[in-house]
C-alpha cells in the first residue's frame, strides 16, 4: 500500500488537523473575504508559538470570535476582551485579540479601498500564484516584506515579514508544497 507523500511538516494521521490544513488549505488560492481573514488573524496568533496549537484551537476560535465575521470583531468592547481572556479553548492574548480588532478596522478600510481584500492582496502577484518550494525554504521574502511593510502603513498589527510570508503560503500566493509532496503543483 502506497502512502500519500506530504510535506515533512505536515505529520499526523490523515484525520489530524496539520494534515488536514495541509492537503485542503495551504498552498491552494483563497479568494474568500472571510477565509482570507481568518487566515489573516490565525497567522498573527501564530506568532511565538507552533502553527499546530493554533489549528487545534482554531474550532474554538471560530465559536468565541463570530465565526471571524470582521464587522462583528471591529465592535468588540473592552467586555468582549475580557471574556475572550478567560476562553481556555484559544490563545489567550491581549495583544493578539486587540489586534484581531484593530485587523478587523483595517480590513474593511482595504475592502473599501480595493473593493476587496481579495484584490488588494492578489494584486501584489497579479493574481498570480507563485511556486517556492526550493531548498532551502526562506522565513521571508522581498514580496513578503513589501506587503508587510505595506500592511503596517494600512494599520494591520502582527504582520511583520515571516508571519505575511506564511500567509501568503496559506492563501495560496505562495505554494510551497516539497516537491515530492503530492500537493506539489508541478507533479
Ligand atoms: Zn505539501
Amino acid at each position: 500500500m502506497s502512502e500519500k507523500k506530504r510535506c515533512g511538516w505536515a505529520w499526523g494521521d490523515e484525520n489530524s488537523n496539520m494534515v488536514r490544513y495541509h492537503d485542503n488549505e495551504w498552498g491552494k488560492p483563497c479568494h474568500d473575504e472571510r477565509e482570507l481573514f481568518e487566515l489573516l488573524i490565525l497567522e498573527g496568533m501564530q506568532a511565538g508559538i507552533s502553527w499546530s496549537i493554533v489549528l487545534n484551537k482554531r474550532e474554538a476560535f471560530r465559536e468565541a470570535m463570530d465565526n471571524f465575521d470582521y464587522n462583528k470583531i471591529k465592535d468588540y468592547d473592552e467586555t468582549k476582551v475580557a471574556e475572550l481572556l478567560q476562553n481556555p479553548g484559544i490563545i489567550r492574548a491581549k495583544a493578539k485579540i486587540n489586534a484581531a480588532i484593530t485587523n478587523a478596522k483595517a480590513f474593511i478600510q482595504i475592502q473599501e479601498e480595493f473593493g476587496s481584500f481579495d484584490k488588494y492582496i492578489w494584486g501584489f502577484t497579479d493574481g498570480k500564484t507563485l511556486v517556492e518550494n526550493e531548498p532551502p525554504v526562506p522565513t521571508k521574502t522581498p514580496l513578503s516584506e513589501a506587503i508587510s511593510a505595506d500592511m503596517k502603513k494600512r494599520g494591520i498589527k502582527f504582520c511583520g515579514p515571516v508571519i505575511v510570508y506564511s500567509y501568503l503560503q496559506a492563501i495560496g500566493i505562495i505554494n510551497a508544497h516539497d516537491k515530492d509532496c503530492f500537493c506539489c503543483p508541478i507533479n
